[in-house]
């Protein structure tokens, strides 16, 4: 079986006492940093061996999983943060395993663009999630564009080193709509800043944006 264990995005208690149980209870957890993971898994007495499996030996590394999977071992893929799966290489193995027919479940738990949509306050009940814009200026400003053309709420990833570029582009395409940006979500600097790109923009160049963020227009 292969079990996919969402773990916390900042906040370490942010993980359920089921997943707690089946990341002991596994022959392997497949993590993508196997240092970041141990923290966590130190932090609950979790002695199961992990493996690496990351964007770089996806492949490789997932024929590897899938060998020990049909021999019967028990496996958890995890994250560096919240749910595998979601823009991260665990697509890669989940789909591999579901065509191999492995039976698979899931361990739910938080996932960053959940909390930040639902702390926007923004509509809800019809979302559209982009993933990560494009690093590339003009690549951002053509999928700014096209994602204007969506009739409901859109949420997307941002990296401290893009989000002052991103929010000047949102500001380009999108005016002075009202926005949400979220950043350090379950972490001791949480933050939900809503209003116009234009404010936020200025605010967050008043000090250097730091941590991980989740946008929400
Ligand atoms: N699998 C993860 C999930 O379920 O949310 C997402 C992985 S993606 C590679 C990492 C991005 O998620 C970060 O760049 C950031 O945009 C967002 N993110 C993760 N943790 C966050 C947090 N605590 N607060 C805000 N954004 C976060």
């Amino acid at each position: 079986m292969l079990y996919i264990v969402s773990t916390p995005i900042g906040n370490l208690k942010d993980i359920t006492f089921r997943a707690v149980e089946v990341l002991k209870g596994v022959d392997l957890i497949a993590c993508e940093d196997t240092r970041h993971t141990k923290i966590l898994l130190d932090h609950y007495g979790v002695q199961t061996r992990t493996t690496s499996f990351f964007q770089h030996n996806r492949f490789t590394k997932g024929e590897y999983l899938l060998n020990l999977l049909k021999e019967g071992k028990n496996i958890a893929l995890v994250s560096d943060a919240g749910t595998p799966g979601i823009l991260d290489p665990g697509y890669n193995l989940i789909n591999l395993a579901i065509k191999n027919n492995i039976e698979v479940t899931m361990i739910p738990g938080p996932s960053a663009f959940i909390n930040a949509l639902v702390l926007s306050g923004k509509p809800s009940h019809e979302f559209f999630f982009a993933g990560f814009l494009s690093p590339r200026a003009q690549a951002r400003r053509n999928q700014l564009e096209k994602l204007k053309e969506i009739n409901s709420t859109i949420v997307f990833y941002e990296s401290c080193h893009r989000i002052l570029a991103a929010l000047e582009d949102i500001k380009t395409v999108f005016g002075d709509k009202e926005i949400a940006v979220a950043r350090e979500l379950t972490k001791k600097f949480e933050e939900l800043k809503r209003g116009s790109a234009k404010d936020i923009l200025e605010d967050f160049k008043q000090r250097k944006p730091r941590g991980e963020f989740v946008v929400i227009l």
